[in-house]
């Protein structure tokens, strides 16, 4: 695995990451929560490393005046946002602990449960995810698109996500340089996390309200988050045509077949313009979805090649020089 990066602090056990976007108004309860958490399993050592995804409001400062009061807390900052996702594989190179613990920074995934993580990591699993038994606090329609993407995805790909398993969860460090170990660009962590396999075990906990300010999320990042994830998994969209297409023509061959003995049979037979228009119409619509899935593909293989880094570091604190 040829991109794992040598830990430069091994006294850490437990590293959290935490990517932020614009979160100033979070970040105090946020410390608050954690630090509890913290004193309470004075065994381990922990760092949190906070991502700060190119916030444009006081976040950065902010998370500056707490690594300053507190070396635990390390930052990475971007130079612009990048995206959640990006910000938990920084979290994960940079981490030094022989675990790590990705949480969002508004509380919605309670950190009492980092505890019960530990405990089940303590009992040998490699993973334990959250499984959200109550998303009250999510909009009907919110759950109801995110139930679908699930049986979709489950369907389509090799490597299932547990249903209703959000990106909070434990991984050990055997998970962690796994991942680190991808060249890929186009991460769909829920699907990864799952894809390497190892020893898991699920905990149910209840997703919380925002502690404060408003998701980042409206309904086409998460059209485009759902297209990512499929994409990125399985090729099944572009592979279907193939049967569709081959059911299509043999159809038509029958067609075909029928239209020269009903010619010969009862002569030449001209109305049928409608059935024709149709025809094509539809013809045509399939052609182009065909067309724009094999784009969609065709854009993200553009992406890869252009092999650039998924995110840029513009700042680092409390970390070690080589770091
Ligand atoms: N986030 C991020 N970069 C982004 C958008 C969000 O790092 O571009 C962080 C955000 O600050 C929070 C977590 O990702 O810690 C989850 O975001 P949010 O609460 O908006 O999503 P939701 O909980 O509604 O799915
Ligand atoms: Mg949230």
């Amino acid at each position: 695995m040829g991109k794992v990066l040598k830990i430069n602090d091994d006294s850490v056990d437990v590293s959290i990451i935490v990517s932020m976007y614009n979160e100033e108004e979070s970040l105090g309860l946020f410390f608050e929560k954690i630090n509890e958490v913290i004193n309470n399993n004075l065994k381990y050592s922990f760092e949190i490393i906070c991502i700060d995804d190119g916030s444009i409001d006081g976040t950065y400062e902010k998370l500056c005046e707490f690594a300053k009061k507190d070396t635990k807390v390390k930052i990475i900052k971007f130079s612009r946002n990048f995206g959640k996702e990006y910000g938990m594989m920084a979290g994960f190179k940079y981490c030094n602990g022989k675990c790590a613990i990705p949480i969002d920074v508004d509380l919605q995934d309670p950190p009492h449960l980092i505890s019960e993580f530990i405990e089940k990591w303590n009992e040998g699993y490699d993973m334990v995810y959250g499984i959200r038994i109550d998303r009250k606090s999510d909009t009907l329609l919110k759950r109801l698109t995110a139930k679908m993407f699930y049986k979709i995805y489950n369907l389509l790909t090799k490597s299932p996500i547990p249903y209703n398993a959000g990106d909070y969860r434990l991984i050990d460090r055997k998970v962690i340089n796994a991942i680190l170990s991808l060249n890929e660009k186009n991460i769909f962590m829920k699907g990864i996390f799952g894809w390497t396999g190892f020893k898991s075990v699920g905990i149910k906990y209840i997703r919380e309200k925002r502690s404060a300010g408003v998701s980042k999320w409206n309904y086409w990042k998460l059209w485009n988050f759902a297209l990512d994830g499929i994409t990125a998994s399985t090729t099944f969209p572009l592979r279907v045509w193939t049967y569709l297409g081959g059911l299509l023509s043999l159809s038509g061959m029958f067609y075909a077949f029928y239209i020269i003995l009903r010619t010969i049979i009862k002569g030449i037979d001209v109305p049928g313009y409608a059935s024709l228009l149709v025809f094509i119409l539809l013809l045509g619509g399939i052609q182009m979805v065909i067309l724009g899935i094999i784009g969609e593909y065709v854009g993200r293989i553009f992406l890869e090649v252009k092999n650039r880094p998924i995110y840029i570091v513009e700042n680092k604190v409390n970390f070690r020089d080589e770091e």
